[in-house]
């Protein structure tokens, strides 16, 4: 994607590639990646903007794994890092982590690690690499500083740590040290802010694409608190197995929803910044774990939550800005799989927004920044066009992934529901809230309709032919429109505009767009979903729940088994052998090989294929991995088989004409050692050969010189 494919690969761009395929299991480079990794190689600074989930963690990770010393990762929560951390493992990357969260015997036996040069990536947070720093003799080589989060060393931006700042020492320290600032958030004035503040050297901007096509978007308004919580239900219903977020206004809210979830039998948590900080990191690990299908949560959760298969995400009240909405939805489907998002937008929560506006910091930006959040969650158009030209991104068609495009709203006439609601509620002399307005023009019998007597006034009853939920939605309309106010230091009474007036009066007319009910949860919720779906599907189950019982073993979360994109590759692919299951995109080197067994196994069950898997499948494990350029000593390691035996392999290999090439295995000089030996003293040779060379070489010599007479036999023939 990045080369045009007639220039041929540099020596670096091959190296970077081969560490991409071995250590993630991914072909190919998303744009930029590269082009941030050789920078980087090469010793300069940048900084780099995408979305979350856009790929920025390979950007140093690679040139991490191929650079010389260890490279630093500051990133600012703690309590994530070892998440990080044991994902690399996982994939075969030596990292670690010094924090205060760990014993001093464990940080020390770190340090260690990383004067032997045997760690590759240290995460650390400021505060700490600013102690650290200064302790910390020359001997310790730093290839790269990855700073994560960076706009949090802006006052400019949305997440000020003033611990941030005291970065920009780290430059006077190491002025060589090639230094990459990374942030998924940033407007321009931020942006140049991490620059100076770092006090980088000239430092290039890499601004990724912030399109996440695979997250769907959808706003709902005005919706009445139970069908929010329907909506709520139908989503977890429908990612029964999977996970997501409620992200909630307030510490309450969150707490309700949460009870109230729990009360309907779902696994839910709670997270927001008053808990206790074991009952957040209890949170987090349950969801981390899979454990719960559902977090009701206050923005202060999910920075740095790096679990990938986060299939959806609700706002369940409208965020005070773009940015953060991004943020937000943004931590859905970091795994390419597809994830949806829906965000209620609520009038009430708008006229609470404007207050909180009003009384910050910077009313006069974060006003604007409200009001484009409104337009946003009212507009007619594609919602993803608006949100990248937000970002300030080229994207000039229709995304056919959001609720606009699948659903354009259709506008009608509205003027005469809204002359009705009018002169319904001047006759109720402006004195009452929605609720009331509604039951008054639905003829509703409720007892304290009837008392007030309001029964008796013209318009009760003119609005029956409506539901409760359409004229919800439409006095919502007529309330962003400016038709009505909520007075809400008088009980949340509506009250009639000028511009109101003039509908009943002047013949002004208005449009309004169609309700459209939510999607709710299937009435029938007893009818077998399993026993519906495509065979992909079915499969998929299954390779889930497989998952779900080696991360038990392994101890590790499902995600860091294998990630959502994989499983839904594999059950499309449906590999029934190694090799075949090498293929699937996502799964590491390490992974294939501690993985391959149970999810072929269970794929041939599946299938309902009896025959025992190949023979020699465990030849041909070692001829894949010989090829992918692992040494012997490796393969031995991660088959956790003896040497000798991978050796016997490759002899094999090269006897049946498998393998054919030798570089990894066996240097020239070796094997000319070998035949001048086996020419001159054949049956001392392995006594003499011992203490030279591993055990199994000098028959792979011998199995390599029968094959150079074979093809020279066959050239001559
Ligand atoms: P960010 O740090 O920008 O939020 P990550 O680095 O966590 O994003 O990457 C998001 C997801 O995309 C991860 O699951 C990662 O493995 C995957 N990814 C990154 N680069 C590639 C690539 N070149 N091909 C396929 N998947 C990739
Ligand atoms: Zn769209």
């Amino acid at each position: 994607m990045n080369e045009p494919t007639n220039t041929p690969m540099t020596l670096l761009e091959r190296k970077a590639t081969s560490i991409l395929q071995r250590f993630y299991g991914y072909s190919s480079f998303r744009p930029l990646q590269l082009d941030i990794i050789k920078h980087a190689i090469n010793g300069n600074d940048c900084v780099v903007l995408m979305p979350t989930g856009g790929g920025k963690s390979l950007c140093f990770q690679i040139p991490a794994l191929i650079m010389d010393g260890c490279t630093i990762v500051v990133t600012p929560l703690i309590a994530l890092m070892q998440d990080q951390v044991s994902a690399l493992i996982s994939n075969g990357i030596p990292a670690a982590t010094i924090n205060s969260n760990q014993s001093d015997a464990d940080n020390r036996r770190i340090l260690d690690g990383i004067y032997e040069g045997k760690i590759k990536l240290l995460y650390i947070s400021p505060e700490r690499l600013l102690i650290e720093m200064e302790r910390w003799s020359k001997e310790i080589k730093i290839s790269l500083i990855a700073i994560d989060e960076a706009h949090c060393i802006s006052q400019w931006g949305h997440d000020f740590r003033p611990d941030y700042t005291r970065l920009s020492k780290i430059k006077e320290v190491y002025p060589d040290v090639p230094i990459m600032a990374l942030t998924a958030t940033a407007d321009r004035l931020t942006r140049d802010d991490i620059g100076n503040q770092l006090k980088l050297s000239n430092p290039r901007l890499f601004l990724g694409s912030f399109d996440r096509p695979n997250i769907s978007i959808k706003v709902h308004h005005n919706l009445s608190a139970s069908s929010r919580f329907s909506v709520i239900c139908h989503m977890i219903d429908k990612y029964e197995k999977d996970s997501g977020i409620v992200y909630c206004m307030t510490r309450k809210t969150a707490e309700k929803l949460n009870q109230k979830l729990m009360e309907s039998g779902y696994r839910s948590t709670l997270y927001h910044a008053g808990l206790s900080a074991k009952a957040r990191s209890e949170a987090h690990r349950q969801f981390i774990n899979g454990d719960v299908q559902v977090v009701c949560a206050t923005v202060a959760f999910g920075m740095g939550i790096d679990k990938s298969n986060i299939r959806w995400v609700i706002h369940n009240n409208l965020p005070p800005n773009i940015e953060s909405y991004y943020q937000e939805i943004g931590r859905a489907g970091r795994d390419g799989a597809n994830a949806e998002t829906i965000l209620f937008y609520n009038v009430s929560d708008l006229m609470v927004l404007r207050n909180f506006v009003d009384e910050s910091g910077q009313a006069d930006i974060n006003r604007e920044k409200l009001n484009r959040m409104v337009q946003f969650a009212e507009a007619s158009v594609c919602r993803r066009r608006i949100l990248l030209s937000y970002f300030s991104e080229q994207y000039n068609h229709d995304c056919g992934n959001c609720d606009v495009c699948s659903n354009p709203p259709s506008r009608f006439d509205g003027t005469i529901l809204a002359q009705k609601a009018i002169s319904a509620l001047l006759r109720l002399n402006q004195s009452v809230g929605i609720n009331t307005l509604i039951d008054v023009l639905r003829g509703s019998a409720r007892a304290d309709i009837i008392s007030r007597g309001y029964h008796k006034i013209k318009t009760y009853g003119a609005g029956r032919d409506l539901s409760n939920s359409e004229w919800r939605d439409y006095i919502s309309q007529m309330i962003m429109t400016g038709i009505f106010e909520i007075n809400y230091s008088e009980k949340n009474r509506l009250s009639i505009t000028p511009y109101g007036l003039s509908i009943v009066k002047n013949g002004v007319t208005i449009q309004l767009a169609r309700y459209v009910p939510p999607l709710l949860k299937q009435k029938n919720k007893t009818t077998k979903i399993e026993t519906l779906i495509a065979p992909e599907q079915q499969l998929l189950f299954t390779l889930k729940e497989l998952r779900s019982r080696l991360s038990k073993k392994y101890g590790l979360p499902p995600y860091m088994v294998l990630s959502d994109k994989s499983l839904e590759a594999m059950a499309n692919k449906a590999p029934i052998d190694m090799s075949q299951f090498c293929e699937i995109e996502g799964i590491s080197e390490i992974k294939a090989i501690k993985y391959w067994r149970p999810f072929v196994t269970s794929i041939r069950k599946y299938k309902g294929i009896t025959q025992p898997m190949p023979s020699g499948q465990s030849e041909s494990e070692t001829l894949m991995l010989i090829e992918k350029g692992h040494s012997v000593k490796f393969i031995a390691e991660a088959k956790n088989i003896q040497e000798t035996t991978v050796y016997k392999h490759i002899v094999s290999l090269i006897r049946n004409d498998k393998l054919k090439s030798f570089d990894n295995i066996i240097t020239k000089q070796q094997y000319l050692r070998v035949m001048d030996l086996y020419r001159q003293h054949r049956e001392v040779m392995y006594e003499i050969l011992r203490t030279e060379m591993p055990q199994g070489l000098p028959g792979v010599a011998l199995a390599i010189a029968d094959f150079l007479l074979r093809r020279k036999a066959n050239e001559n023939k």
